[in-house]
């Protein structure tokens, strides 16, 4: 059986380029989430994520498709059961990269999974980072300021590992030692 592991962290924290950099390392089997955020000019469906419509998220909800869901800043994210499970079983790692209320499923269903979470350096990094982004609109830094304030203040009851994101190459080497340090688990 392959190991569950999370990366969770503040939008802008970086953990997208840490995600990315592991990837390049080691072999990990990566969860493509289904969401109801439009796509942004970059992104591709199914590689980034399954752009979805509420409507059909819903069915996917009824039809107990998600591993966990959650709504973050007015839209849908999910992470799709099967495939998950299937690589899992297969005996691959498997890599999740979601927000904070999906976490807390997470560790809820599977507490051996192996729980990390990425934050900056101090919080006028993040609103240098997200600002600095291009993509993400004044009002949405600010809101996504305000939830990464939350997310902070709850994380150490969450996470078993909190990794600071100041050079993103340490950061990585720091989350890889960690995978290599924990036992992970076994899922039925
Ligand atoms: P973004 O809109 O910037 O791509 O993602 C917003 C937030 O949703 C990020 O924190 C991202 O990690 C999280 N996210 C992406 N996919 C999922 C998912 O499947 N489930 C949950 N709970 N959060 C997700």
């Amino acid at each position: 059986m392959g190991r569950l592991i999370v990366i969770t962290g503040p939008s802008g924290a970086g953990k997208g380029s840490v995600v990315a950099g592991l990837r390049r390392e080691r072999n990990f089997h990566f969860s493509v989430s289904a969401t109801t955020r439009r796509a942004r000019p970059n992104e591709r469906e199914g590689v980034n994520y399954y752009f979805i419509d509420r409507d059909e998220f819903e069915q996917w909800i009824a039809a107990g498709d998600f591993l966990e869901w959650a709504e973050y800043n007015g839209n849908l994210y999910g992470t799709p059961r099967r495939a998950v499970l299937e690589a899992l079983a297969a005996g691959n790692d498997v890599l999740l990269e979601i927000e904070l209320r999906g976490a807390q499923q997470i560790r809820d269903a599977y507490p051996d999974a192996v729980m990390i979470f990425i934050v900056p350096p101090d919080l006028r990094t993040l609103e240098r980072r997200l600002r600095g982004r291009g993509d993400t609109a004044d009002a949405e830094v600010e809101r996504r300021m305000e939830i990464a304030r939350h997310e902070i203040k709850e994380a150490p009851d969450v996470f078993d590992y909190i990794v600071v994101n100041d050079e993103l190459d340490q950061a990585i080497a720091e989350v890889g030692g960690i995978l290599d340090s924990s036992q992970g688990a076994d899922f039925p």
